[in-house]
């Protein structure tokens, strides 16, 4: 039989499996198992060759019992409204597991933001929100960026959205720039929260955190991470880095910096000097203390994760792990620290943006880092707790943390 690989359908076996340790009567596994409210729009778009395009975007509002929806809003070629469900599931439980007041939803656009022009992409941009507007808000549900969308995107859709209702709204959206109401320390958080994970893990393991280190994928949550474990953690070596256009190893280590400077600058990992090439495939089985996924979905599965050979696996990336590879990885002794939990620190950090947008005052870069820190290093150990108490993998722990409490709001509010 062949591996499931569907996202969503994954996200709801990966439910199914912490429903029935929890023991949810029925009616509960059904409402938790699907979206509240899912929306597909059609986007025109005048290109700069003068022809017009319709563009395919979603939204999904997942579950909003803790609170407003909120999750971020990807531009891909492969987006679908399965990705887009999946990824909405995936914001529920991490919203719970870090106990922030919001629920989760997730949106995203089908396209190739490589080929679009600048004006091309902030027409898009205005475009989606211009039919998306009316399901959202900070009392509603709020987008933030995600894979290809940046904070530029998030302004031109914060400023459609003020246009639309007549006046300042700047909690609508989140990940926004410093100027029009983002927060400190909103652009590395997603990795930094992680970083705070690793370093609880590597406490708790006794793993050296100034061992070997590889990052796959390359983008914001990647190239931070690569920069924040040797700071945060005091050292560490990157050893392997890479993109879509592949990656680069070096066994004696490879400078964050430097690297991250030659990825801004050309556009690509590959031919970094003093590198050899490595896959993407062979860089997740290198021999590493700490391993960070952080691209795309399944990249982790039943025929390579039994090659797995990092102690602690960081998954920055949504989704990167099937529940196949899950139960080998745990079997192995590879200590996994789960997508909803390891990549928590985004959205925690765009809880804090909106919390200082509503109130309009903003705090310190260090005030950030400390709440942060904070809400992961306790995420973490509610996890580890579950996870001893119950003796299940990681993940199971995870769902089994924030499925509980998504269900406690659910009972609260009468829904079941
Ligand atoms: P990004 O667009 O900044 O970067 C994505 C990176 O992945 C790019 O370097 C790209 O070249 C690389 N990539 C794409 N396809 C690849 C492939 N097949 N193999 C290897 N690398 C590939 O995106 P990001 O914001 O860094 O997001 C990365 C992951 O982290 C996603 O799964 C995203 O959902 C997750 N995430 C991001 C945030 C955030 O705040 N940025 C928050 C939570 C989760």
């Amino acid at each position: 039989m062949t591996e499931e690989l569907n996202p969503f359908k994954i996200a709801q076996q990966q439910f199914d499996e912490a429903a029935k340790i929890l023991g949810l009567e029925p009616a509960m596994r059904e409402m938790l198992r699907w979206p509240r409210r899912e929306y597909r729009f059609t986007i025109p778009v005048k290109l700069d060759d003068g022809t017009t395009r319709i563009f395919h975007g979603y939204r999904v509002q997942y579950n909003d019992a803790r609170g407003p929806t909120k999750g971020g809003l990807r531009w891909h070629p492969d987006e679908t409204m399965d990705t887009v469900r999946a990824l909405s599931a995936w914001m529920t439980w991490k919203t719970a597991v870090v106990d922030i007041p919001l629920g989760g939803g997730k949106g995203g656009i089908t396209c190739d933001p490589k080929k679009l022009s600048e004006g091309e992409k902030e027409r898009l941009a205005r475009g989606w929100m211009r039919v998306a507007a009316r399901e959202l808000g900070e009392h509603r549900d709020s987008p933030a960026p995600d894979v290809y969308t940046t904070p530029q995107i998030m302004a031109w859709m914060m400023d459609e959205y003020e246009t639309i209702v007549g006046r300042s709204h700047p909690a609508v959206i989140t990940g926004k720039p410093l100027p029009l109401g983002g927060s400190q320390g909103r652009g590395d958080a997603t990795a930094r929260g992680g970083v705070y994970t690793v370093r609880e893990a590597c406490k708790v393991l006794d793993v050296d955190p100034h061992g070997a280190y590889a990052v796959q994928g390359f983008g914001n949550a990647g190239q931070y991470a690569a920069l924040l474990h040797q700071e945060v953690l005091g050292g560490g070596k990157l050893v392997a880095v890479s993109d879509s256009g592949g990656g680069v190893y070096n066994p004696d280590g490879i400078d964050p910096r430097a690297i991250v400077d030659h990825k801004l600058k050309s556009g690509v990992v590959k031919d970094f000097p003093g590198t050899k090439p490595i896959s993407n495939e062979d860089l997740l089985e290198l021999d590493v203390n700490v391993l960070y996924p952080s691209a795309l979905e399944n990249v982790i599965h039943g025929r390579n994760a039994g090659n797995i050979k990092a102690r602690i696996c960081c998954e920055l990336a949504n989704g990167p792990t099937t529940p196949e590879a899950d139960q080998i990885l745990h079997n192995n002794g590879v200590h996994v620290i789960p997508d909803f939990l390891a990549n928590a620190g985004g959205v925690t950090v765009s809880y804090f943006e909106q919390v200082q947008g509503t109130y309009n005052y903003f705090w310190t870069l260090e005030q950030v880092h400390r709440e942060l820190d904070e809400k992961m290093t306790r995420a973490y150990h509610d996890v580890l707790k579950m996870q001893k108490s119950m003796n299940v993998h990681p993940r199971l722990a995870a769902y089994l943390v924030s499925v509980a409490r998504v269900a406690e709001a659910v009972k609260l509010r009468g829904w079941v």
